[in-house]
């Protein structure tokens, strides 16, 4: 990845656009469907064509940046005050689109960092296990359960990364999955005496870290001290937003994991790589590539197109559906 002053490419849509193009292709273009890159000539203007399947596609086809639909300059702004921490509102006066748009795009990036979060991360060694309640500053039925609170469950590995889960309840049978599937037996956790953890000693060490008053304070390594300094850092960065839509906050949860975790990292081209390189970009395209045989086929039963059409289209797509199997020129037999 480049190295660049965010600011340089906010101030020039050229360079900017050449960026997040070098970040999507490092340097060799190839077909999105079937991973060819020899020959793929430019059809009209912007758009490619892969000489194998004749899939056609854009630069950022099938990326998070082509939904965005703005300049390149002002989403390396919008990334770079993003990246700060400036939340929209904040930044308005100094958009040239609305304030909406920009929410749109912060929503973007946050889905970005969501989507990329779902790794199968596995912690180990010593992991700190606790819970907490986002969303306490509203009237009404405080503590758990309360109403319109968002309930987090969160594991933090020493010296390592935290990782966290909203969950509906803290029940054993909400925790225990999430335990089981990313942490390693044989680790040392450290939770409180909520009873849902009793049964950790069975998987691995456990010790647990009593917080009540009376009791003498924790000596050495036993707290979790981790995971309570990830939940103010967590809610701190959320204060600053007034109010979170209650079907985002998982994005904004993953996006103060992602901070926390990466806390040294330039943030910048991370995000901008995540824009343009995405895990979920071959599976849009499949999905895309699926409805459309599926719409073929029903046309075809409904008698709006033929079975040379049929035919055509699968040609059209054949080593898409058929990966490996033969060449182009290969009439398909249907
Ligand atoms: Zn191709």
């Amino acid at each position: 990845m480049l190295v660049i002053n965010p600011l340089k490419l906010a101030n020039d849509c050229k360079i900017s656009r050449a960026y997040f193009r070098a970040a999507r292709w490092g340097g060799k273009r190839r077909c999105p469907s079937c991973d060819y890159q020899r020959r793929l000539p430019l059809v009209n203007g912007d758009r490619f064509r892969c000489s194998r399947c004749g899939y056609r596609f854009k630069d950022f086809t099938g990326t998070y940046l082509e939904r965005l639909r703005i300049p390149f300059d002002e989403l390396a702004h919008l990334l770079y005050l993003f990246v700060l921490g400036v939340p929209s509102y904040r930044s308005r006066h100094y958009l040239t689109v609305s304030l909406k748009t920009a929410q749109r795009i912060y929503t973007t990036f946050r889905q970005s960092i969501y989507d990329h979060s779902f790794t199968d991360q596995v912690l180990w060694g010593e992991i700190e296990l606790d819970e907490a309640m986002y969303g306490g500053r509203r009237k009404g039925k405080r503590g758990w359960g309360a109403a319109g609170k968002h309930l987090v469950f969160g594991l933090y590995q020493r010296n390592g990364k935290v990782l966290t889960f909203p969950i509906p309840d803290r029940s054993r049978n909400t925790l225990t999955p999430l335990v089981t599937s990313h942490t390693k037996a044989g680790s040392l956790y450290y939770t409180d005496d909520w009873h849902a953890y009793t049964w950790l000693s069975v998987k691995g060490d456990h010790v647990v870290v009593r917080k009540e008053e009376g009791v003498p304070k924790a000596k050495g390594r036993h707290h979790i001290n981790g995971i309570e300094g990830f939940w103010s850092f967590s809610k701190n960065w959320l204060y600053q937003y007034r109010g979170i839509p209650r079907h985002h906050f998982h994005l904004y949860l993953k996006k103060t994991e992602f901070r926390f975790n990466q806390e040294d990292e330039d943030l910048f081209p991370i995000i901008a790589s995540y824009l343009v390189i995405s895990g979920t970009n071959i599976f849009l395209i499949t999905l895309k590539k699926g409805m459309e045989l599926l719409n073929a086929l029903t046309a075809v039963e409904l008698g709006v197109i033929n079975d040379q059409q049929l035919r055509r289209f699968m040609h059209r797509n054949i080593s898409f559906f058929f990966p490996n199997s033969l060449p182009r020129r290969y009439p398909f037999p249907v």
